[in-house]
């Protein structure tokens, strides 16, 4: 056995015993000989905290975050429907980063700062509103999503911990759940339910919210009248969210539902098939889906609009929050003529599938307890790999499944939403330049992604939101400067984002947009004389062809052709039939619109 000595030698628990005695002689020797005494170490314990169990989940709320308010309205919709009583917190701002540096661990990332000071804020305001502090510690939860790090994700659970703390409200609940623990992380009795409902329900929320998203940045700059893409998504993510409230999860039900569900063994796993198969065959969400979408078409749009179009990457947080986070950075860049392409959450879920099937293939073998077997033992190497292909195999279903679940909602919204971008393809680009092995932020992704966007012509710019005191994003922008050198027409920026320095990134973003204008320019008076269509014609036509102007119309991508309006009028000489040299679609692409 491994853990006992062998005639081939000590065993790993003898060899640990060794190697701690040897430290501890060596202390005594060190501290002896320079006369000092070092005081026993005290490492950090996680606090026990209260928990939140069932009975209490009638009086208490549910508190969570972080998203932009079309994920939060849905997942609030989503765990309405589960039985919970939820409420978002508000878009987080600079007063919320302020609270987060006074009372949180100074040298924090700059997200850390806006979330944690966020929840102190919104418990202060429920204070405010005439709450006292006990209830508010006894009839409210917070939940959010938890990692082992590496980077200083790790630490955001003890962050909200210790700001909790300073601010008065020791003893408040901070629940997490895994973003790497499986549809399953529940426990009996417990007032949240970690189960394959909770993480459907989720997930649907969250593909919708990524996919509405998608549909507005595309809608909103081409918009006739002003405020109608607002408007139109306000009206119809309320009907959603009433979907998801009353939605009824699936269950085994009735005499013989009851009978399937005691027999040992096979209940369980009946009941998951169930709510698989309700997922991925119902139509519920598909439908209501549908009907958001014909709320969104009654938006007249003006494709002929010329507008650079802009790549948002960067951390997961700043890349995604919609407010002082990243200095208001979507509504700025359309204020100031620009077309955004913001990231959905899917990709992050994708890459996390992803990193999860790689590193199963790196470490078949080298797991704690298993060393490779020796090279003889071909025997033993095949057992091993088949367990790490095994459990890929699991993985490869649940990213199939993923993807079809997006597809099926997309093709809802006439499949104008960009594709998941995909993940081996980004792998394949990003890890010469970036060790896709490297965990930790958007690992690999923000390289790749630059990469990938501009050359494949779907964007005139990257901007990469890079929180202050990222740890990974300044690993990255190292590599980002040989990437730019290596890819000379690329307009790349990153930009820092903070508390504070707004008016300064504003304005090197309007310089590198001004270059980005100019590509713009000069593409569309490329593809107007290639086309023979002026924009003035373009509009014309649209105005005789009125499906033209509606937001879920699929205007194609041209292989070569970046903006809305050149590719629009590349639409239009195809439908009138002209011949121009080259009028060649791209295939259907990850990352493309159409
Ligand atoms: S990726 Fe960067 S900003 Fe995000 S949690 Fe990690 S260190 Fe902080």
């Amino acid at each position: 056995m491994a853990n006992e000595t062998s005639a081939t030698g000590p065993g790993r628990s003898s060899v640990e015993e060794i190697i701690r005695k040897r430290l501890a002689d060596e202390r005594a020797r060190l501290e002896q000989e320079l006369e000092v005494a070092l005081p026993p170490v005290q490492h950090f314990e996680r606090p026990v905290e209260r928990g939140f169990t069932r009975a209490e989940r009638e009086h208490t709320t549910v508190l969570f975050g972080g998203l932009t308010w079309k994920h939060e309205q849905l997942i609030t919709g989503a765990l309405s429907g589960l039985g919970y009583k939820v409420e978002p917190l508000a878009v987080p701002d600079v007063k919320a980063f302020q609270l987060g540096k006074e009372y949180g661990n100074n040298g924090q990332c700059n997200p850390t700062y806006f979330t944690v000071g966020n929840l102190v804020q919104h418990l202060q305001k429920l204070e405010e509103q005439g709450l006292d502090r006990q209830s508010i510690i006894d009839d409210y939860v917070f939940i959010t999503a938890g990692a082992c790090g590496p980077c200083r994700f790790g630490m955001y659970e003890a962050e909200y911990r210790l700001a909790l703390r300073n601010s008065g409200f020791d003893g408040f609940r901070v629940m997490l759940f895994q973003q790497s623990g499986g549809l399953s992380q529940s426990e009996a009795g417990a007032g949240l339910e970690l189960n394959v409902d909770f993480f459907l329900a989720i997930l649907n929320a969250m593909n919708m919210g990524d996919l509405v998203n998608d549909v507005g940045y595309q809608t909103r700059p081409f918009e006739v009248e002003e405020g109608a893409t607002d408007a139109a998504m306000t009206e119809a993510m309320d009907t959603l969210e009433e979907i998801f409230r009353t939605k009824r999860t699936f269950q085994l039900e009735g005499k013989m539902g009851g009978f399937v569900k005691r027999l040992p063994k096979v209940g369980g796993t009946a009941e998951f098939v169930g709510k698989f198969a309700d997922q991925t065959f119902g139509s519920d969400y598909i439908d209501a889906f549908r009907d958001l979408g014909a709320r969104l078409d009654e938006v007249d749009l003006d494709r002929t609009r010329v507008k650079p179009i802009v790549k948002i990457t960067g951390e997961f947080w700043a890349q995604t929050t919609e407010g002082d986070g990243n200095f208001n950075m979507f509504r700025f860049l359309e204020r100031e003529g620009a077309q955004v392409i913001v990231e959905p959450i899917g990709t992050w879920i994708m890459y996390m599938i992803h990193q999860a099937k790689q590193m199963n293939l790196d470490r078949a073998g080298v797991t704690e307890d298993e060393a490779m077997p020796s090279a003889w033992r071909i025997d033993k190497r095949m057992a091993v790999e088949w367990a790490a292909r095994k459990k890929n195999a699991k993985l490869s279903v649940a990213e199939a499944i993923f993807k079809r679940e997006w597809n099926r909602l997309r093709e809802a919204l006439g499949g104008v939403p960009h594709e998941l971008t995909d993940q081996y393809e980004l792998q394949r680009i990003g890890h010469p330049m970036y060790n896709s092995r490297a965990g930790g932020g958007e690992g690999h992704l923000e390289v790749a992604k630059n990469i990938y966007y501009s050359n494949k012509g779907l964007c005139h710019m990257v901007l990469s939101l890079k929180p202050f005191g990222c740890m990974p994003s300044t690993q990255s922008d190292g590599v980002q400067s040989a990437v730019v050198n290596q890819y000379k027409d690329m307009i790349y920026l990153p930009v820092e984002t903070s508390g504070e320095g707004e008016i300064n990134a504003h304005s090197r973003v309007q310089m590198a947009l001004g270059e980005a204008k100019v590509k713009a320019k000069q593409e569309i008076e490329r593809i107007q004389e290639l086309t023979g269509i002026s924009l003035e014609e373009a509009r014309a036509y649209a105005d005789e062809h009125p499906e033209l102007k509606r937001p879920l119309y699929k205007v194609p991508h041209y292989k070569g052709v970046i903006g809305t309006a050149a590719n629009f009028l590349m639409h239009i000489a195809e439908l009138e039939g002209r011949a121009v040299a080259p009028v060649e679609r791209q295939p259907a692409m990850a990352g493309a619109a159409g």
